[in-house]
């Protein structure tokens, strides 16, 4: 059998004043998305993305191909979210996620989705890698080799996104598949991650707490050390032989339900 430990965090940070950012962690879905747009328009955002592809678990399996019909059902309620105040245009959200799909008689796969720059990694025998490719500007830089990955991250347009959740008719989500391998450790964030971490440090910081609940907590008290620019959310699964068990915390100023500490 095929189970997963995860803990999850989200923080506003030391300089946003909201946390616009959402987050599910309800095996076998995990979800990050980074909300904007003025006013609250940006939580709005992440919260209609979240609370969307909720809609997976309602089926007692999962079906692969409601993945693809849940976010774009999720682009257009964003869509028409915005449309209800023409006055305050720009409404979106990034999504990053992935699903355990446990096929009978077959082994088990995530199909992992994203469509913005939050980021799913993996961890495979202590080695960090990205399975996402972020839809940003500086990552069409650094395609096209005109800047180096390491100048990504200090690019002063590093915040521009070439895809997101509510910004066209049509969601372009980028999908992948890959076996769930016990021993692997997933983690799904978004830009105050990334943005204020690099991998040498984020591996650091995931390697030195076995469990998965200390590890979010970790990378988010790192990446508040590191300056705190924006808002911070980790999702750590770690993929193991045993029934899944996990627990989130958040702060307190989140607009999140599902705040309070809990633990299941
Ligand atoms: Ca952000």
């Amino acid at each position: 059998m095929i189970g997963v430990r995860w803990g999850a965090a989200t923080d506003t940070g030391k300089v946003r004043s909201r946390n616009e950012d959402a987050f599910l962690a309800e095996p076998p879905l995990f979800v990050v998305a980074d909300g904007m747009g003025g006013h609250q328009d940006g939580a709005v955002a992440s919260r209609i993305a979240v609370d969307t592809l909720r809609g997976l678990l309602d089926q007692p399996t999962v079906t692969p191909s409601e993945v693809p019909r849940l976010i774009q059902a999720a682009n257009d309620a964003i869509r028409g979210q915005a449309r209800v105040d023409p006055t305050r245009p720009g409404m979106g959200t990034t999504v990053v996620g992935m699903v355990l799909v446990t096929p009978k008689g077959r082994r088990p796969f995530w199909l992992a989705f994203n469509i913005g720059d939050s980021r799913l990694y993996q961890v495979h025998r202590d080695a960090l890698s990205q399975i996402s490719v972020d839809h940003s500007y500086v990552q069409e830089l650094v395609l096209a080799g005109v800047i180096a990955p390491d100048e990504a991250r200090f690019h002063p347009e590093r915040a521009v996104i070439t895809r997101a959740l509510g910004s066209h008719e049509e969601a372009e989500a980028d999908f992948w598949v890959f076996p769930a391998t016990a021993g692997t450790r997933l983690l799904l964030c978004s830009d105050g991650l990334s943005g204020e971490l690099d991998d040498a440090a984020i591996t650091a910081a995931l390697a030195a707490e076995p469990d998965p609940v200390l590890a979010a907590g970790l990378l988010v008290s790192r990446a508040n050390e590191a300056g705190g620019r924006d808002n911070i959310t980790v999702v750590v699964v770690d993929v193991c032989h045993q029934p899944s068990t996990g627990a989130q915390n958040a702060d307190a100023d989140s607009t999140d339900a599902d705040s309070t500490d809990a633990v299941r």
